[in-house]
């Protein structure tokens, strides 16, 4: 399939990209590593008559971790996540979820700042933004903002940013504790089935704090609170993990695709979660 004809660009700072963005609104959008954009360009499920590539820009590069706060730019692809010794030492999950990404070949283009600022539901970042309560920077017209991970996602495909804005990093404490990422898809390179991120701390024997996050179980990410809280207090015994995997099957809301039945995903999304509960605990 060939994409309808589009005008490219290809500014080197933050401010070329918003005057474009201001002068076209909705018939321009920007490009980062163009493996979720440029299939539905293609499929012409996406229209893009200006499209603006980000690759010029120097200051969405880069990886800084200071004072214990993590600081990904959006530009990050997934390959030099997964290749960052400093990133696997702060927050391995992020590493381990990388890996778990589609395949060699998306991982070198598709970036962080895509993948987040995407909204597609089976993109494995938001969730994982979500477990580690991220923060989202955005720049457009009117300055900076911020927006929390665990507030960004509104339905499938839409968010809290303007068209206007573009994410420029994510931003989160390192996290402390065990952490993991499981994901059930149907075969290698493949989005999410189910996939849960899962970060405990453990004091004296008891899981004192605990996040988690469910993917593409939803038409966004879902942050599940109560399966969080269900495993505070406790030593993770097999009460606790299935208190968390009822109260998380309450927060998930899966439809039927080719991905299966609603009752298979939620079957996965307990196997997953399970799982997930289980190798965090071992690592805290
Ligand atoms: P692009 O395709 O360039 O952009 C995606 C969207 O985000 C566009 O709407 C674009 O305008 C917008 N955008 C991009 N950057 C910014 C920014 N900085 N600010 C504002 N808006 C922005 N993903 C997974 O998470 N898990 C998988 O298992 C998985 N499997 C895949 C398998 C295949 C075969 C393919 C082709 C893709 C797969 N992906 C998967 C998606 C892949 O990870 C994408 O690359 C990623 O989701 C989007 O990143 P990108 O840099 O390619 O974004």
């Amino acid at each position: 399939m060939i994409p309808a004809e589009f005008e490219y660009y290809r500014p080197t700072d933050i401010a070329g990209v918003i005057a474009i963005l201001e002068e076209h609104g909705d018939d321009a959008r920007v490009i980062a590593g163009g493996h979720s954009l440029i299939p539905m360009m293609k499929l012409r499920m996406a229209d893009v008559p200006h499209l603006i590539d980000l690759q010029a820009i120097d200051s969405l590069n880069g990886i800084t971790i200071s004072d214990g706060t993590i600081k990904i730019g959006a530009m990050v692809t997934q390959h030099e996540l997964i290749n960052s010794a400093e990133i696997e030492k702060a927050a391995p999950i992020m590493t381990e979820a990388a890996r778990q990404i589609a395949d060699p070949q998306v991982r070198y283009m598709g970036t962080v700042g895509g993948n987040v600022a995407n909204g597609d539901p089976a993109n494995d970042m938001p969730g994982l933004m979500q477990c580690l309560n991220a923060q989202l920077h955005l720049i457009g017209p009117d300055g900076e903002r911020t927006v929390q991970a665990r507030d960004f996602y509104e339905a499938a495909f839409m968010t809290d940013r303007e068209d206007e804005e573009i994410l420029t990093a994510v931003s989160f404490d390192a996290p402390k504790g065990g952490y993991a990422y499981e994901k059930q898809k149907r075969k290698i390179g493949d989005y999410a089935t189910a996939a849960a991120a899962v970060q405990i701390i453990k004091e004296d024997g008891k899981v004192s704090q605990a996040s988690i996050a469910m993917t593409n179980l939803s038409d966004t990410p879902v942050w599940s609170e109560a399966a969080a809280d269900a495993l505070v207090g406790t030593d993770c015994d097999e009460g606790a993990v299935k208190s968390a995997i009822a109260a998380m099957l309450d927060d998930i809301d899966p439809t039927e695709d080719n991905r299966g039945p609603v009752a298979f995903k939620r079957h996965a999304a307990g196997i997953v979660l399970g799982r997930a509960i289980t190798r965090a605990w071992s690592r805290a």
